[in-house]
């Protein structure tokens, strides 16, 4: 697996804490040269089967760069015939014939930041595009791709669970295959956290946020797509491979400012600085650190609450498997604490959460931690 940051974005949203800048011509141009020979000094030839452009807004890229990065990965990688090559967007940034290029560069999923359709919540956020331009990409981009995934959020300032309704209603009506959803989170460094601390921020209530959550995983199933993750939604089989990668422990690689790797024993995390990235590269030196070792506890832990978060939770059998130790001889006291409780599941090999254990996560995945 091999994820690919590209932190430049139009304009810089009003909640946003992802690792993006608005940055220029030169910067962009810089960083992707940074990008290619990270990827050439890293390469060893591995096979990959998922690759994640994320951002950022991976699309501010011309084809052109993008190009390049996917030779560089081409290069250093074996990308598997049948894989999975996503790469986010967002609405009103990308026309036909960089939709079509996109294609012809081998990206065969495209992830649009949808956010919500309604258009004074869209400027409140500070996103650059119109519900219509998002109704437009979706429809546009499906004449070019065949797994097309579109972000909301909810929990939004002055939104309702009317205006929730109206969201859910409207992607049941578009072509697309996923749905990823996200509650507003306010996080220290945006404008939003500002605003929050100014009193100026009018954020829907918890009940109020419950609703809406109780809304869109009851309603979403209801359109055809099947939960299979606490946040995720797919029609048919086009659930995101790359993202259960992530749950199922599978090692990635992570290239770019931020970008965070996992080689089975050890996560790491590059500089998250653009500029410090690009002279870090530019002289040779390493951008990333080590942030974990992920020792056979940390393991037992993350194959645990990684695997929860999805509808088919976890297997028994897989676990002593990879640990040589039955999982109930390790976790056998937070399992039946947390089934007591009805959030977890335990048939057969399988445990897994339980409706009110997804909405809930949180709390049972610290249980696991031991
Ligand atoms: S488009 Fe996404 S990454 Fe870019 S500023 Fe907005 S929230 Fe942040």
């Amino acid at each position: 697996m091999i994820y690919v940051h590209v932190p430049f974005c139009r304009r810089r949203c009003n909640y946003c804490a992802f690792n993006s800048t608005v940055g220029d011509e030169t910067q962009r141009a810089a960083y992707v040269d940074a990008l290619i020979t990270e990827i050439n000094l890293r390469g060893d030839n591995s096979s990959v089967e998922t690759i994640y452009f994320g951002g950022g807004t991976p699309t501010t890229l011309t084809l052109n760069q993008l190009a390049r990065i996917v030779n560089a990965i081409g290069n250093g990688f074996d990308i598997d015939a049948g894989a999975e090559i996503t790469i986010e967007a967002n609405p009103g940034t990308v026309d036909a014939d960089y939709l079509r290029g996109l294609r012809s560069l081998g990206f065969n999923r495209l992830s649009l930041g949808v956010q919500t359709f309604d258009d004074a919540l869209l400027k409140f956020l500070g996103r650059i595009h119109s519900s219509r331009a998002a109704i437009e990409t979706v429809e546009l981009a499906k004449k070019f791709f065949g797994n097309v995934s579109v972000d909301l959020m909810y929990g939004l300032p002055n939104q309702t669970l009317n205006g929730v309704r109206r969201d859910v209603t409207q992607v049941g009506g578009l072509d697309v295959e996923h749905v990823s959803i996200y509650g507003l989170e306010v996080e220290v460094g945006t404008k939003f956290f500002a605003l929050n601390a100014a009193g100026q921020l009018p954020l829907p209530d918890d009940d109020i946020c419950a609703d809406m959550y109780d809304f869109i995983t009851l309603e979403l199933p209801a359109l055809g797509f099947r939960r299979y993750e606490i946040s995720n939604f797919a029609r048919g089989n086009f659930v995101s491979r790359h993202n259960i990668g992530y749950w199922t422990g599978k090692r990635y690689f992570g290239f770019g400012a931020g970008a965070h790797g996992f080689d089975g024993a050890l996560r790491t995390s590059n500089v998250r600085g653009v500029d410090e990235y690009i002279s870090r590269v530019s002289a040779g030196m390493s951008v990333a650190q080590v942030e974990e070792v992920v020792d056979k506890r940390a393991a037992m832990e993350e194959f645990c609450f990684l695997g929860l978060r999805m509808v088919d939770g976890i297997s028994a059998r897989t676990f002593a498997k990879i640990f040589g130790t039955e999982i109930f001889a390790v976790f056998g006291d937070v399992i039946e604490h947390n089934r007591r409780r009805g959030l977890l599941n335990v048939v057969g090999d399988r445990i897994s959460l339980t409706n009110r254990g997804m909405s809930l996560g949180n709390v049972v995945f610290a249980d696991f931690l031991l």
